[in-house]
């Protein structure tokens, strides 16, 4: 498939190029020539890409984070085309939201704390976000930036005489590989308007 990787130079970007190549896509160079795109980004330049790459007809794979997803559904609904976002693109992440959610049912307190590198522009995650959503009530999130963490997140789970800690960490950057090239190989046949989540496609 030709795509266009936009965001190639940054952390996740620099790791994805030679790794969609190595599959057997071809990275171009605009969103005219592109079958499907993929935005690691932003969030203040993520909407207007997205925007640019359905005027052109190409679908979208979104992995940046930090921007209101309301504005990117619209934009799927008003272009008649896919997009696919999913706030964290490594499957230990989906799993670990997937327990954290089965945790729940039976534990009633819980607290997030995720922990990412010190460049990273957005907090709380939307990994985090995205499992408070799924644990379905309010759960307080604390962020930790530091160098030398990659992305990093513990569920804790708190009752009577015992804790649960659920923990996933990511490290290295090659983890998100497997989840978009899913992605890539589905968007264009996943119905018009935004999906969101690998959980989705699994
Ligand atoms: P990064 O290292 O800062 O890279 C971002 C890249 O985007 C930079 O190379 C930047 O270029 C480029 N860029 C900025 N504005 C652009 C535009 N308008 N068009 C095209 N490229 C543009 O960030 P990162 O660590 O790779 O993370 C990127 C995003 O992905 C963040 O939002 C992060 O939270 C998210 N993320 C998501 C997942 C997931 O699984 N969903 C995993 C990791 C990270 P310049 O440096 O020249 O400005």
């Amino acid at each position: 498939m030709k795509v266009l990787l936009l965001g190639k130079n940054g952390k996740v970007g620099s790791a994805l190029g030679p790794a969609l190549e190595a599959a057997g896509h071809v990275l171009v160079d605009s969103a005219g020539e592109a079958d499907a795109a993929v935005d690691f980004t932003r969030p203040d330049a993520v909407l207007a890409n997205v925007r640019t790459c359905l005027e052109a007809g190409a679908p979208c794979v979104v992995g940046t984070t930090g921007f209101d997803r309301e504005e990117l559904e619209a934009l799927a609904r008003e272009h008649g085309l896919p997009v696919f976002f999913a706030p964290n693109f490594a499957l230990g992440a989906v799993l670990m939201i997937r327990f954290a959610a089965e945790a729940a049912r039976l534990l009633d307190h819980a607290e997030i704390v995720e922990l990412h590198h010190a460049t990273k522009l957005d907090a709380p995650s939307g990994t985090a976000k995205a499992t408070a959503e799924a644990i379905g009530r309010e759960t307080p999130i604390h962020s930790v930036r530091l160098p030398g963490l990659v992305a990093h997140q513990e569920v804790i789970f708190g009752g009577p005489g015992e804790t649960l800690t659920i923990r996933h960490d990511t490290t290295s950057r090659e983890a998100f590989t497997p989840g978009v090239l899913l992605a890539l190989e589905r968007v264009r046949s996943l119905p018009p308007g935004l999906t969101v989540g690998l959980d989705a496609l699994l």
